[in-house]
C-alpha cells in the first residue's frame, strides 16, 4: 500500500496506539486531541485511573514493540481477594497457574508511552484540537482550536473515529450512514477513592490482587499501583431501594454507609471524605451501533464504537483489538471502503459479545463471588480446565488470558455454564460430581481452541 495520510480523532488509548501503528508503516498521521498534552501537565484524572490490561490487549502492545515497557509500569494481578462483610476473607486465583493474571496500569502513564512511541515513529498528534462539524460530501472537517476557539477546515481522505463513548465523530456519521445508536443506560454509576500506602511505604492489602467487596446487589473493587497505593471504585445504584447514591447526600453519611458497609475497607481510606467530596460520580452505559463506517470517508473504534460497562475489565483491551485489525485490514485492503466493511464485519460480533458478558459479569462480581452454588461451579470449572487443557476453558479465561475471540468465549462459554449447572445441581461438594460422564460429554462436544489463539504464559 502506498504512503496516504491518515487523520485520526482522539489520542486516547485506541487513537494514540493507531497512530503508532500507522505511522510505523511510512504513513503521514495526524491525530486531534481535545484535552492539553497530559504528558505536560500531569495526568488530569478522573476517570478509572487504573485498568486491568488482559492477555489479549498485552499482545497487541507486544505487537507494537511495547510489552515489556507497559510490564515494568503495571502490577500482576494472580486472582480475586474477597471481602466479605463480617467474616474471613478469601483469594480465588484467576487461572491454573501464576502466568493466568491480569495486569493493573495506569490509565495516564499508558497513554503517555503510547503517545512517546506514536510521536517517534513521525505521528504529529495536534492537542487543544476538538472536531467540530464534517461536511463528508467535501470531505472536509471543522477543527477547534480550543485555546483560542479558532475554527479551521482541514480536508481528509478518511477520518478514523477513536474520540470516546461521547464520539463527535460519530454524531457527525449519524446523517450519513444508518448507525441506529441505542444507549443503555445502567441503573448503577460509580465514584473512585483512594487507599494510600502505609506511612513507610508498602500495600496495605495484598498486592498482587484485585480486591472485591461484594454485598448482593452493589459493591466495591481496588486494584493496585505500582507506587503502593489502590484505586477503588465503589459501584451503587443511582437510586431506588438499595443503599444509592442519591440517598447519600454528605460526607458524614458515606462514611456512616461504609462504616456499616465496607468497615475494614474505611479503615483503609484516612483521607476518605476528602475523596468523597472531590471525586464525581459518574454514569456508565452500554452503546451498539448497527454501523461503524461510512463507506471509504469514517470509521469508529474503541468506546466510540462500542462502549461498555466496565465489569470485565475489557474496554481497552477490546479497543487494542480493534486497533491492530483496522492497521492489519487497511495495509490488506488497497480500497479503504472495503478495509472498513472488513473491519465492522469483524469486531462487531466481538464488541458484542464482549457488551453482553461485560453485564453479566457485574451480577457476578457483585452478587455470586460468595455463594456456596457459583463457588462450587467455579472449583468443577478448574477442575475441568486442568483435566481437558485447550479444550475446557472457563470463559473467563478465554476472556482474559487468551485470544480466543470474544464471539467464539461467548458461545463456548453459554455451553460450559449449561454443563457446570446442570453437574452440580443440588450437591454440595465436588467428590460427588460424577467427573467420568462430563470427561466424555466435553471430549464428544467441545473442540479444542486453536493453539494460535492459547499463548497465556510470559
Ligand atoms: P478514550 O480512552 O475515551 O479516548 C478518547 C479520546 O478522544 C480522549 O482522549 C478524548 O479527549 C478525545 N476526544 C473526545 N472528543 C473529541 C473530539 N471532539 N475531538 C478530538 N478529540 C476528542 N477497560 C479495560 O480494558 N480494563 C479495565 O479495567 C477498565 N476499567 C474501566 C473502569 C471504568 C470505571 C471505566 C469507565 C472504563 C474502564 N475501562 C476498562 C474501559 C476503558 O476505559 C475504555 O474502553 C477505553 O478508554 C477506550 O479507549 P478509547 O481510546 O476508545 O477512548
Amino acid at each position: 500500500m502506498s504512503a496516504r495520510r491518515h487523520v485520526i480523532i482522539g489520542a486516547g488509548l485506541a487513537g494514540a496506539l493507531l497512530a503508532l501503528l500507522l505511522a510505523r508503516r511510512g504513513h503521514r498521521v495526524d491525530v486531534f486531541e481535545r484535552r492539553p498534552d497530559q504528558r505536560l501537565r500531569g495526568y488530569e484524572g478522573g476517570r478509572s485511573i487504573n485498568l486491568a490490561l488482559a492477555r489479549r490487549g498485552l499482545s497487541v502492545l507486544e505487537g507494537a514493540g511495547l510489552g515489556d515497557a507497559v510490564l515494568r509500569r503495571a502490577v500482576a494481578m494472580r486472582g480475586r481477594q474477597v471481602h466479605p462483610l463480617g467474616a474471613e476473607g478469601s483469594f480465588l486465583p484467576y487461572g491454573r497457574s501464576d502466568a493466568e493474571c491480569i495486569w493493573s496500569v495506569h490509565r495516564g502513564r499508558l497513554n503517555h508511552l503510547l503517545l512517546d512511541a506514536a510521536e517517534a515513529a513521525g505521528a504529529r498528534v495536534h492537542f487543544h484540537h476538538r472536531l467540530g462539524l464534517v461536511d463528508f460530501d467535501a470531505r472536509r472537517a471543522e477543527i477547534i482550536d480550543d485555546r483560542d476557539r479558532r475554527m479551521r477546515w482541514i480536508d481528509f481522505d478518511a477520518l478514523l473515529g477513536a474520540d470516546g463513548a461521547g464520539s463527535a465523530l460519530r454524531n457527525a456519521m449519524q446523517g450519513h450512514a444508518d448507525l441506529h445508536p441505542e444507549t443503555a443506560p445502567l441503573d448503577h454509576g460509580y465514584k473512585e477513592l483512594e487507599i494510600p500506602p502505609l506511612p513507610g511505604g508498602g500495600f496495605r492489602i495484598e498486592r498482587d490482587a484485585l480486591h472485591i467487596w461484594p454485598r448482593g446487589g452493589y459493591m466495591l473493587i481496588a486494584l493496585p499501583n505500582t507506587e503502593g497505593t489502590f484505586t477503588a471504585t465503589l459501584f451503587l445504584p443511582h437510586k431506588g431501594r438499595m443503599p444509592n447514591f442519591e440517598d447519600i447526600e454528605t460526607a458524614a453519611q458515606a462514611r456512616a454507609f461504609f462504616q456499616h458497609t465496607f468497615p475494614d475497607a474505611l479503615a483503609l481510606m484516612p483521607a476518605f471524605e476528602e475523596a468523597w467530596i472531590s471525586h464525581p460520580t459518574s454514569s456508565l452505559a452500554t452503546l451498539r451501533l448497527r454501523h461503524w463506517h461510512v463507506d471509504s470517508r469514517a470509521v469508529l473504534m474503541g468506546d466510540a464504537a462500542h462502549a461498555m460497562v466496565p465489569f470485565h475489565g475489557q474496554g481497552m483491551n477490546c479497543a487494542f483489538e480493534d486497533v491492530a485489525a483496522l492497521d492489519r485490514l487497511l495495509a490488506l485492503h488497497g480500497d479503504r471502503a472495503e478495509a472498513f466493511a472488513a473491519f465492522e464485519a469483524e469486531r462487531k460480533p466481538n464488541a458484542e459479545a464482549i457488551q453482553a458478558m461485560a453485564l453479566e459479569n457485574y451480577v457476578e462480581m457483585r452478587d455470586s463471588v460468595d455463594d456456596p452454588a457459583w463457588r462450587l461451579q467455579r472449583a468443577l470449572e478448574l477442575q475441568l480446565a486442568e483435566r481437558h487443557p485447550g479444550r475446557f476453558v472457563p470463559r473467563y479465561s478465554m476472556v482474559s488470558f487468551t485470544r480466543t475471540p470474544y464471539a467464539v468465549a461467548f458461545e463456548r462459554g453459554r455451553w460450559q455454564r449449561t454443563l457446570l449447572a446442570d453437574a452440580t445441581r443440588g450437591l454440595g461438594a465436588l467428590e460427588e460430581v460424577d467427573l467420568g460422564a462430563l470427561d466424555a460429554r466435553i471430549t464428544a462436544e467441545l473442540a479444542p481452541l486453536p493453539v494460535e489463539w492459547l499463548e497465556t504464559a510470559r
